[in-house]
């Protein structure tokens, strides 16, 4: 969750005061950034994942599976390890680093990144699997017996009636969000994440809502008005939104940040070999992003429901969404600058490369940007493009502010632009360097976490190669904007991988290139199957950055309408292929494979991975959502009435550690061979086994 200072953070009234004073000197800090290391060349290729975990707590006599909010005390003990290295070798034969464990928003929620980030060896690629089960091993060390970590992205019971958390706190206390369903103590009680949900909720100037459809089963009542609702309770002054219109009927009502910043997610973040390779991977990863979503997706269940939706996405954008009324669009501009369409939690707003390949028609969104701060970073020299994202970025206000650290030096501290950068969560990140030890970098935020590590690790190996398999052959993904918007909202709905269609690019391939089946950019820039010679390229034996730009097409840009170089495709068409000029988003990785000196056994494991990634696109297997889905509708318990009771939930729970450890087999889901994690991995041989 960004930078977590020290201090003492100032309420809203106060904050708002600093608000023009913490973007003046952002953007300075930003441009003390830029003048030292826009130059920076040659970063090799590092990278790492990001995997959040709920502690979930078993009460077996009373059949309930709670949160433990037993973060701080958990976090203690996990970092004092930190920084160390282990008796676990990974696959390159190297001691693992012990593993980073950071907080985040849920007092239940731990998140975990490798020790150190892994390298372009295959090696190390093939080590992301063990590195993810050693973390997860390594967590559980310290939870009591009946704790265990599980990645799961939405906790069906948070927010219900019952008993949803251990210690058990009554939400009428909830002084930041001031949630009817979730008590104050949910929150992380650093002070950052209550002066969070707080001054997001003053800012806006109500709580925070969000209605999710309900799916609606046989027996769901018509129309459903959600009995768990306290209507009338009036404890705080806007308490009677909920009545007044907030909670929408045939919907399942949210009215806090942690309903949304409670949820769990994999993260992947990738350096590039300098600025412009690191715009041009955001811009191709932007359109994948809603694909990805619809592949992971892994939340069917809110607040006790079934919902019509399969995925986080729009919950946590609304539960972050700070915007106001004027904002929003509902009352005339007067006290605010812009109207803005989108929470600071959604889809990336504009492309960033400055290459040729991405045309001015892609940008299709009216302009949205801090027309001064543009002409600053444009009087500065910075291009029209990096101009008006950061100008994007910098309409919003800061969010908290620490007394203590107002007052910054702009040469050396960033403070103030990660202030406002942290607190754009869009699906994509450009991540500029902090320091000169580290590159530009690129994060791919929307996906969900996956029940195991193995899933984890194929995702994010697959979207590593990926990348690769975008710089290697110069692919070109570009769609307008507003269609990934669209593709946003479809991959959420409910089983979205089968039943939606999503728009995408028909000709992904450098112009000109005559031969459909990909080739690598030489480093003349042109690309060639072959060498001169007529020998092929020398293959490479790790994965790298650094590739040439694809140079304009001497016959000029193209000039072909905008709305005949996409068309609507079925999930699995993407990813597979479709016709025979496009191979699928896997066909483009095996082709960038094969330019890859691997030997058998590890091409093997990397197949494992993209082979789960291609069931998952196919149909072959299910989405982690749909298998939930079908989990709670076949339960015994199950009424058909749209509700996950306790029981439910604990079955659930008790289901996905078993999956997790390899005892519950669930060939819709998993290959079969998929086994116990701990007996098949060597690299957990030097750890202690959990308790
Ligand atoms: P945030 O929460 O701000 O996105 P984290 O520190 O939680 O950031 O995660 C960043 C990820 O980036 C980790 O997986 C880490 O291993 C990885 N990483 C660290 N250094 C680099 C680097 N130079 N290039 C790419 N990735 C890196
Ligand atoms: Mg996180
Ligand atoms: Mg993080
Ligand atoms: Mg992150």
């Amino acid at each position: 969750m960004g930078l977590l200072s020290l201090g003492t953070p100032l309420p809203w009234e106060e904050a708002k005061k600093y608000a023009d004073h913490v973007r003046e000197h952002g953007i300075t800090q930003f441009l003390s950034i830029w003048d030292k290391l826009k130059d920076r060349q040659g970063d090799e290729l590092l990278w790492g994942d990001e995997i959040e975990y709920m502690v979930v707590v078993f009460d077996n006599e009373e059949k309930n599976a709670k949160l433990s909010l037993r973060q701080s005390e958990i976090l203690a003990k996990l970092r004092a390890e930190e920084g160390g290295v282990s008796a676990a070798l990974n696959r390159c034969g190297e001691p693992m680093v012990m593993p980073t464990f950071h907080p985040e928003y849920g007092r239940y929620m731990l998140e975990s990144t490798p020790g150190a980030p892994y390298s372009g060896a295959i090696c190390d690629l093939l080590s992301v699997e063990d590195n993810m089960r050693f973390r997860r091993h390594f967590a559980r060390k310290y939870l009591k017996p009946n704790e265990l970590p599980l990645t799961f992205t939405s906790f069906p019971r948070l927010g219900t009636p019952g008993v949803f958390t251990e210690p058990h706190f009554d939400p009428s206390n909830a002084v930041s969000s001031h949630s009817l369903f979730l008590p104050q103590e949910i929150t992380n009680p650093h002070a950052r994440f209550p002066t969070l949900t707080a001054n997001i909720r003053e800012r806006r100037g109500s709580k925070v809502s969000i209605n999710l459809p309900i799916f609606i089963d046989e027996k769901t009542p018509r129309p459903f008005v959600d009995p768990t609702i306290p209507w009338h309770r009036n404890v705080y002054k806007e308490d009677h939104e909920a009545k007044d219109g907030a909670a929408k009927i045939d919907h399942i009502y949210m009215d806090a940040m942690g309903f949304g910043m409670g949820c769990c997610c994999l993260q992947l973040t990738l350096q590039s070999c300098n600025v412009n390779e690191a715009r041009r991977t955001y811009d191709a990863l932007v359109p994948i992003a809603p694909i990805l979503l619809a592949l992971t997706a892994a939340s069917p269940i809110y607040r006790g429901y079934l919902a019509d939706v399969d995925c986080r996405w729009n919950v946590i954008a609304g539960s972050v969404d700070d915007r106001t009324d004027e904002e929003r669009g509902l009352k005339p501009l007067k006290k605010n600058r812009f109207r803005i369409p989108k929470s600071r939690y959604d889809s990336v707003e504009r492309y960033i490369s400055n290459h040729w390949t991405n045309r001015p028609e892609y940008n299709d969104h009216p302009p949205l940007y801090d027309e001064a701060i543009v002409k600053r970073l444009r009087d500065h020299g910075i291009d029209e493009l990096l101009a008006k994202h950061i100008g994007y970025l910098f309409i919003r206000d800061p969010l908290v502010i620490f007394s203590e650290t107002i007052d910054q030096n702009d040469e050396v501290d960033n403070d103030h632009f990660e202030n406002i950068q942290s607190t754009n969560w869009q699906t994509i990140r450009f991540k500029p360097p902090g320091n000169a030890s580290i590159g530009w970098r690129v994060e791919f935020r929307s996906m969900e976490v996956q029940l195991t590590d193995f899933e984890n690790a194929a995702f994010a190996v697959f979207l590593v190669l990926l990348t690769r398999a975008i710089l290697a052959f110069n692919l070109n993904f570009y769609l307008p904007i507003s269609k990934v918007d669209d593709n946003m909202q479809r991959a959420q709905k409910r089983d979205a991988a089968r039943a939606q269609k999503f728009f995408f690019r028909k000709d992904v391939f450098p112009v000109g290139q005559e031969s459909r089946t990909p080739s690598i950019a030489s480093s003349s820039g042109v690309s060639s199957p072959v060498d001169g010679a007529g020998n092929l390229p020398r293959k490479d034996r790790r994965l790298r950055n650094c590739y040439p730009a694809a140079p304009p097409p001497p016959q000029g840009l193209p000039h072909d309408r905008i709305e005949d170089e996409y068309e609507e495709m079925t999930l699995e068409e993407i990813m597979t292929g479709k016709g025979p000029d496009f191979p699928g988003l896997i066909g483009l990785v095996d082709a960038f494979i094969t330019t890859l000196d691997v030997d058998a056994s590890d091409l093997e494991r990397i197949q494992r991975y993209l082979d789960l990634v291609r069931k998952r696109s196919t149909g072959a297997y299910k989405t982690t959502a749909t298998w939930i889905r079908d989990f709670v509708r076949s339960h015994p318990a199950y009424k058909h009435d749209s509700v996950v009771n306790q029981e439910i939930n604990y079955d659930l729970m008790v289901a996905v550690d078993e999956i997790e450890r390899g005892l519950r087999k669930v060939p819709d889901l998993l290959p079969k061979e998929y086994s116990c994690p701990e007996a098949a991995s060597g690299a957990l041989a030097g750890l202690k086994s959990p308790q």
